[in-house]
């Protein structure tokens, strides 16, 4: 299999053309799932149908032919078995935040899990089931009240699907790993209608497949699992950099972070604008600066979390330190979303490296220095648990790795795409060429078809993933997402 056997987003060489949603066919779909819903159909032109089509990323302009809508397992059955029998072409969306835009289907049918976020906590067992609709906020509201969380990502309205299908980095992996290290099971509608429960003793070649494989499989509908005792509280110590200082103070950090337990996550911001956060002076506000975050993943109230705290609130010159006590669900997982609001330009370049290396570090500070757009370039501190599950146990690859860079950058002017774009891939190349490097396929650009077979683990993992996808979707139904194409070799 070669590369040309992934395509991006709603591919162009699908095995057998599936066929779009016209008038004739709403009208056919319309007329058979109407009865079968407990959600509702949306179609174009109703109000509902401009809020629906809407996703994170305001590059992404696509009209599904109709929406279904889904408010429970039933209703995504009926879904997918519509577009299977009338060989419809059709997407799933969970909390819509693909930047590749992936939940719509320009002309298709789009399987909305919108009306599914109910989530269930079992305290004692510290198991959560979780719709498969649920947005971060909807999975950290209801386990915060038990003292318990599920490791997830940094931005609460992301959807737990595509974050966690496809692996799911988060403040906490470090200590609890990946969101798709947590699964206990996963109940999938499967392309031919027939709801399965993945787990490791059930389906396990497709519970595999479902830890990072994305959602080429099936639809999620449930997610089983695992919660961990932590908060309600975490301690952070953050330290502000004026531009002059940050050069030496990265170095450092890149020499003091392989030393840095498991049980602290220390996070680089460059801001193009510092935000208002509770512990920015006011004359700071809206200055580049940037900003190393130390976080203690373990008791908020240990001697050993508040001395490692001060001691990497140390680092360099910085012009403000502060060791603050926050709320997790409700203060530091929602921490960003104002800056990372939906319905901003968006092209997020990422790459996940070895080191940092010197070169990077100035690479980096020319970027920032020069920085025309909104947002932050971010070095989140990975490794930890995300390493110690091995190789080939989940098809999550890319476990190896210190830090994850991530250019997160947004505008408002279609006029401002190519040039901002260019600035972005320039950095993102000059990095890359100072480290090994690993991609992730959540954060995919629609125009990184290039980089799939590398975000998901390689030639051998790929071809695994494609004989997964053989035995379940072999028609290839599952496509508009970063594609796995069926590899029928025996
Ligand atoms: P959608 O766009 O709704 O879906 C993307 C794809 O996922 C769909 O095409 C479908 O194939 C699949 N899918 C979604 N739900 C299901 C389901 N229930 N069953 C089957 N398939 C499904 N990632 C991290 O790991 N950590 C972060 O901290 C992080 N922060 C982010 C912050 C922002 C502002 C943004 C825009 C993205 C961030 N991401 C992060 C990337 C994120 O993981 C992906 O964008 C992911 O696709 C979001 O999932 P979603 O359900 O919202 O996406």
């Amino acid at each position: 299999m070669s590369d040309k056997s992934m395509s991006g987003p709603n591919g162009d060489q699908p095995p057998a053309r599936l066929r779009a949603v016209d008038e004739a066919m709403r009208a056919v779909l319309i007329e058979e799932l109407s009865p079968r819903l407990r959600g509702k159909l949306i179609q174009p032109g109703e109000p509902a149908y401009e809020e629906r089509r809407a996703v994170w990323n305001a590059m992404v302009d696509k009209r599904p032919g109709l929406i279904a809508y889904c408010a429970s397992t039933a209703d995504v059955v009926a879904a997918v078995d519509a577009a299977r029998r009338h060989r419809v072409d059709f997407s799933v969306r969970g909390g819509g935040h693909s930047v590749s835009g992936s939940a719509l289907c320009d002309g298709g049918l789009t399987i909305d899990l919108g009306g599914m976020r109910e989530v269930g906590v079992d305290p004692a067992r510290r198991a959560v089931e979780a719709d498969g609709g649920c947005l971060l906020a909807d999975l950290d509201r209801a386990t915060a009240p038990h003292g318990l969380v599920i490791p997830s990502g940094t931005v609460s309205t992301t959807g737990l699907g595509g974050l966690a299908l496809g692996g799911g980095f988060g403040w906490l992996s470090r200590r609890f790993g990946l969101t798709c290290d947590n699964f206990r099971y996963l109940d999938v509608v499967l392309a031919d209608g027939t709801v399965v429960r993945a787990s490791s003793t059930s389906h396990p070649d497709l519970f595999w497949a479902l830890r990072g494989g994305g959602g080429n499989y099936g639809v999620v509908t449930r997610f089983g699992l695992r919660a961990h005792p932590f908060g309600p509280n975490i301690r952070v110590g953050a330290a502000l950099y004026r531009p002059r200082d940050a050069g030496a103070a990265l170095r450092e950090y890149a020499r003091r972070l392989p030393e840095v337990s498991a049980t602290v996550g220390w996070n680089v911001s460059l801001k193009r604008r510092m935000p208002p956060y509770p512990f920015v002076p006011p004359e700071l506000v809206g200055e580049r600066m940037m900003m190393l975050i130390a976080m203690w993943l373990g008791d908020d109230e240990s001697p050993e979390g508040k001395r490692e705290i001060e001691r990497l609130n140390s680092t360099g010159h910085p012009c403000v330190t502060t060791t603050e006590v926050l709320p997790f669900a409700e203060g530091v997982q929602k921490m960003l979303d104002d800056e990372f609001r939906v319905g901003r330009r968006c092209y997020t370049k990422e790459l996940h490296l070895g080191d940092l290396t010197d070169e990077a570090v100035d690479a980096l500070l020319r970027f920032w220095a020069h920085m025309r757009m909104d947002g932050e370039t971010a070095l989140i501190h990975t490794g930890g648990a995300i390493g110690d599950v091995p190789e080939g146990a989940s098809a999550f690859g890319n476990r190896r790795s210190p830090l994850w860079m991530v250019l997160d950058t947004h505008w408002s002017e279609a006029a401002q795409d190519a040039g901002n774009i260019g600035q972005l891939r320039r950095v993102a190349d000059a990095v890359a060429a100072t480290t090994e490097t690993n991609a992730y396929v959540n954060m995919l650009n629609p125009d990184e078809a290039d980089r799939v077979v590398e975000a998901l683990g390689g030639e051998a993992n790929h071809r695994a993933l494609g004989r997964v996808k053989a035995r379940y979707d072999p028609a290839n139904l599952f496509r508009s997402n970063w594609n796995i194409v069926p590899l029928h070799d025996g």
